[in-house]
């Protein structure tokens, strides 16, 4: 059982999971005084990654309970500490998963610390002073300003929320992949939901041309007319699959149920990239022959470092990138976890945090 330390003297609303059953209840909280690193935050708006659902039912095993999960937050500072430089009291920030990491080793002199080996979360992560970290479902938050971005001036709070975690990580593997240094590559996204529909929107922000691979004909029409999607394709039809084989440079998978990676891997051409950024509980199916045949690759992310973050959010300001999202007030998290189990969502919630009615 990790130790509180004395210096949590804070009192902190929130709404938290207490079992696998995921039934998300009003909880109050300790939190960490403001120290000289870090900066106190009122949280406006939190995102519902589908990574909350999956902590909420414990479907990776790892979960301490309770758990107030939320990565995706968008707020506004109240608190800096004496160390803290660059950002002042009232900056619009935002936070995402990163809680702590060692600023000591290769990845993170690297702004890269994301891959830290030491790396806290900002929920179900153990920090220095042992204490569990507590998610954005809450009313505050106190974080290592190392930690924390600055949202451009021109971003809506709410729908910019996602990017903290559903954007970057997204974002990341394409930078890694080099897609903004050249235009007119053949993209292919699998799984339109929180992270595919902003994937869509920096593929088609970078120049290239975006082929969705989903199992929803549902959501044809809203990917190619509002989010911009050149080719749609059914991944359960081995028709149209077979149609588009040899056709992709790179794909970025983001399904959060196990699947077989064999039909998708034949969607791209010799040399091409898959990028597993979806996390299902069970191992993947990975056929030797695509892989072989193709020559092809596949790897995974997560997430991205704060720069590279920070330059998302700058990108996401230049270019106007925001999500598509359904706005839900803390009473009604549960029906939205429910839904986002069941594929319907267009495409994140976001928890007004703030709203008054809310039962705090
Ligand atoms: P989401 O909004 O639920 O979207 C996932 C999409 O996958 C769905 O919209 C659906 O798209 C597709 N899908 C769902 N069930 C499927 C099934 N049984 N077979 C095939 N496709 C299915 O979830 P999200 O928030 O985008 O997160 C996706 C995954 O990424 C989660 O596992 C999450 O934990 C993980 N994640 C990873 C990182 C990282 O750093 N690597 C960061 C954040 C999240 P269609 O309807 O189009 O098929
Ligand atoms: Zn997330």
């Amino acid at each position: 059982m990790a130790k509180t330390t004395p210096n949590h003297k804070l009192t902190v609303s929130g709404w938290a999971a207490h079992d696998n059953s995921g039934v998300i209840t009003p909880y109050t909280f300790k939190r960490r005084v403001n120290g000289p690193d870090d900066v106190s935050i009122k949280i406006l708006y939190c995102g519902i990654c589908h990574t909350d659902l999956h902590h909420v039912k414990n479907d990776w095993g790892i979960t301490m309970y309770p758990v107030v999960p939320g990565h995706e937050i968008t707020g506004v500072i109240t608190e800096v500490g004496s160390n803290v430089k660059g950002f002042k009291i009232g900056d619009r920030v935002g936070v995402g998963c990163l809680a702590a990491t060692c600023l000591e080793c290769e990845f993170c002199k690297n702004s890269e610390e994301n891959y830290c080996d030491k790396v806290q979360f900002s929920y179900n992560g153990i920090f220095w002073d042992g204490s569990i970290t507590y998610g954005g479902y809450s009313e505050m938050l106190v974080a290592d300003h190392r930690y924390v971005a600055h949202v451009p001036e021109n971003l809506p709070m709410d729908s910019t929320a996602p990017l903290l975690c559903a954007g970057i990580t997204v974002y990341s593997p394409m930078i890694d992949g080099k897609l903004h240094e050249s235009t007119g590559k053949r993209i292919g996204i699998v799984g339109l939901g929180g992270l595919g529909h902003v994937a869509i929107k920096f593929a088609k922000a970078f120049g290239h041309h975006v082929t969705v691979i989903s199992t929803s004909p549902s959501k044809e029409n809203e990917a190619r007319q509002r989010l911009g999607a050149d080719d749609f394709i059914i991944s359960t039809d081995p028709k149209q699959m077979q149609s588009k084989r040899r056709t992709l440079d790179f794909i970025l998978d983001t399904v959060a149920a196990p699947h077989s990676l064999g039909p998708i891997l034949e969607l791209l051409k010799v040399n091409g990239t898959l990028v597993l950024v979806g996390a299902p509980d069970k191992p993947l199916e990975l056929p030797a022959f695509p892989m072989i045949f193709g020559k092809r690759v596949v790897k995974g992310s997560m997430i991205g470092g704060m720069k590279e973050t920070q330059e998302m959010l700058n990108f996401c300001g230049e270019h106007n990138i925001t999500c598509d999202i359904e706005t839900v007030t803390p009473d009604n998290i549960n029906e939205a976890l429910n839904r986002l189990e069941k594929n319907d969502v267009k495409y994140r919630f976001v928890i007004n945090v703030g709203d008054k009615k809310a039962s705090l």
